[in-house]
């Protein structure tokens, strides 16, 4: 029995599939205002704003890139988005603090956890220079590559677990006058912090990180609510404050400090958080500390996907919303209680380089479940369950019912259980196995095609679930660990889309799977107005390469994948047991983790540059006479002793952790 082959596909494209179509399809506006659009051209295009009638065609971009022989996949930094963002975000609460009337200012710092890399950081604090800008570091490393960035007016906030090397480097900096600020996570960090103080004969401005009982919203709540493992508890609050008070340190507690999370969903969330903060930081000022600054944490949200899918990734709100919230929070409380307001602190990262970078990854290939180009004959001799599945193709087109339609769908279904079965019984040959499944998928492409005719069958579950089976496989050039790590962990969507053709329909559903040998490595759920479990592409062209945009890499993935927080390799030993050996082990070999010089040498600090840095930032201290030159030289002797040591805190070298609550 012999099946007809089709010359041509059914046509389903659409006449007139215009750029709107697929601005639409691939929700461009939603996650690419105000940078990302589509031109005339059919290109994904970027807005530099300083300048908004100038675009720039990643199109055109990338055929440069490949004109100057460059390999893909490659990672496209745009500079000025960043740029705008930092005045965005400024530019939003000075808006809210004019429309408020909130009698302080605002202070941004950028998280350098988000994205460590120099130039990131260089042109982040250049943009952020008219605002006063600062930075937050929350690891050894990236102690070390910020304090040679910060000066008296630059707010360098310290967070992260601290050993007391790291708490020593924080009170040098305050001695040569730059503004540090240790932020006491745990308490056992200020009895460190207070006796390293006393040594030195200094005493340290400090601040605290509380913990609220307000949660985030989303997938990182868990940095907040009454089990999370960073900040005070308000028992561990009120110790610290009699002991400042003690010590006579009560106006040394110039920053009130907490973090409910990235990627805050919800904004009552912030709004909640934000009372609860305010509230605590105005009976810290009625008990007498001087706090100048109350500083909210990061977790303004970007939206990767607002769409209508239960576990999509948007936020409900807009960065104006955002500071307002903060803004009017703050000043109602502090008026409430009559205490002054403070200086505004926020830690935004994601938000701040979420836009910059965007990943372009050329598509190796393709892969198709129905080649309808082929002939599928069934020869006589061929068992019954192949031959049935021939049938059901043939009678197909006389189908009438949308009923009858399914119908042939489950016959299909058990033709092809049967044929598995046989198989592995071993009575099916592996040529007529490798017929039924082509004629199967042949079946089901009929099927969707005749359904999509049928409104209501179209948007059934049944046919949404065959459509979702019949995605192709489109081989892509990078590594899902390596890029898009949030992804593969936390099931993260990141916007994805080819950057050209964009005038022309998409007619094929795809999954993207990667280089590497690991079942894990494809992208699982994506941004578009159709399912999310596929993405509509282009049939490939085999003379013109086919790019993919990755968008809203630049927060956390270019460094997570990696090297999150700059922390390296952990150190390794290899133990063998023999029952000779006291203790039936004996070790092998002990790797030692990375040292800190080798985390910054991959994110382009190099010891020499940073040493240059610091060594001219001390000799102006000493010229100045904010130290005296033996102690100024101690001071860069100890930075640079830093940087052989282990990525990771020294728990040797750690006031031990006591649990009292
Ligand atoms: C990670 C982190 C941030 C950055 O949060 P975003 O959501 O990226 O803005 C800010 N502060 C602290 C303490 C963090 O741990």
């Amino acid at each position: 029995m012999a099946t007809r082959p089709e010359a041509i596909e059914p046509q389903q494209e659409r006449v007139g599939w215009t750029i709107e179509d697929s601005a639409d399809l691939y929700r461009i506006t939603s996650w690419g205002e105000p940078y990302f659009f589509i031109n005339d051209a059919g290109h994904v295009a970027v807005r530099a704003l300083d300048a908004a009638s100038t675009t720039m065609d990643i199109v055109a971009i990338v055929n440069e890139l490949r004109r100057r022989g460059i390999k893909f996949p490659i990672l496209i930094r745009f500079q000025d988005v960043l740029r705008a963002q930092v005045k965005r975000i400024n530019e939003a609460f000075r808006e809210a603090i004019a429309e408020s009337g909130y009698e302080n200012r605002y202070l941004g710092v950028y998280p350098i956890k988000v994205n460590q890399l120099h130039e990131v950081v260089d042109e982040l604090l250049d943009a952020g220079r008219p605002y006063g800008m600062g930075l937050e570091c929350g690891s050894k490393a990236e102690l070390l590559a910020t304090l040679p960035h910060v000066d008296n007016d630059t707010l360098l906030v310290c967070n992260g677990v601290k050993d007391r090397t790291m708490l020593t480097l924080m009170i040098n900096g305050q001695r040569l006058g730059q503004n540090v600020v240790p932020v006491i996570e745990k308490y056992s960090e200020f009895t460190d912090l207070k006796n390293l103080a006393q040594a030195a004969g200094f005493k340290p401005q400090l601040g605290v990180r509380v913990r609220l009982l307000s949660r985030g919203s989303g997938r990182w709540s868990e940095s907040s609510g009454a089990d999370s493992k960073f900040g005070l508890t308000s028992t561990e609050l009120m110790r610290l404050v009699d002991e400042l008070e003690k010590n006579d340190l009560r106006d040394k507690l110039v920053l009130l400090h907490c973090h409910i999370g990235s990627q805050i969903a919800d904004i009552q969330a912030v709004k909640r958080a934000t009372k609860e903060v305010t509230q605590i930081y105005a009976a810290l000022i009625r008990r007498g500390m001087k706090l100048k600054y109350l500083d909210v944490g990061g977790g303004l949200g970007v939206n990767y996907d607002k769409g209508h899918y239960e576990e999509d990734a948007g936020i409900n709100y807009s960065l104006q919303e955002y500071a307002n919230a903060v803004v009017f929070t703050v000043k109602e409380v502090c008026d409430a209680n009559e205490v002054p307001m403070p200086i505004l602190v926020t830690e935004s990262g994601r938000a701040l380089t979420a836009h910059h970078s965007v990943l372009i990854v050329p598509v190796i290939g393709a892969q198709s479940k129905d080649d309808s180009s082929v002939e599928l004959v069934v020869p006589k001799d061929y068992e019954d369950s192949v031959q049935a599945l021939g049938r059901i193709l043939d009678y197909l087109p006389t189908i009438q019912s949308p009923g009858e339609l399914l119908e042939a769908y489950h016959d299909a279904k058990e033709r092809l259980d049967e044929v598995g079965t046989l198989f592995t019984l071993g009575y099916l040959p592996l040529e007529q196995r490798a017929l039924a499944e082509a004629l199967y998928w042949r079946v089901l492409n009929r099927i969707l095609k005749a359904a999509q005719q049928d409104q209501e069958l179209a948007n059934s579950p049944e046919i949404a679930d065959l459509e979702a089976s019949l995605t192709d496989q489109y081989l892509c050039n990078f590594s899902v660990f390596q890029s898009m790590l949030d992804h593969w962990a936390i099931g993260q969507p990141f916007p994805i889309m080819p950057i050209d053709r964009l005038a022309e329909e998409p007619r094929r559903r795809g999954v993207l799977v990667d280089l590497t040998c690991d079942s894990d490595g494809k992208v699982r759920h994506y941004v578009s107005s159709r399912d999310n479990r596929y993405l509509p592409l282009h049939k490939l062209d085999p003379q013109q390469p086919y790019y993919l945009g990755f968008f809203l890499m630049g927060a956390y993935e270019d460094i997570v994948g990696d090297a999150h927080n700059l922390f390296g390799r952990v150190a390794e030993a290899h133990v063998y047991a023999d029952a000779e050996e006291p203790g039936n082990f004996w070790i092998e070999k002990i790797i030692p983790g990375t040292a800190v010089q080798d985390m910054l040498a991959q994110v382009q600090y190099f010891p020499n540059d940073l040493h240059r840095r610091m060594s001219e930032l001390v000799r102006a201290k000493i010229q100045s006479g904010v130290v005296r030159p033996t102690q100024g030289m101690e001071i860069l002797d100890y930075y640079m002793a830093t940087f052989s040591a282990n990525t990771y805190c020294d728990s040797r070298n750690m006031e031990r952790e006591e649990h009292r609550v």
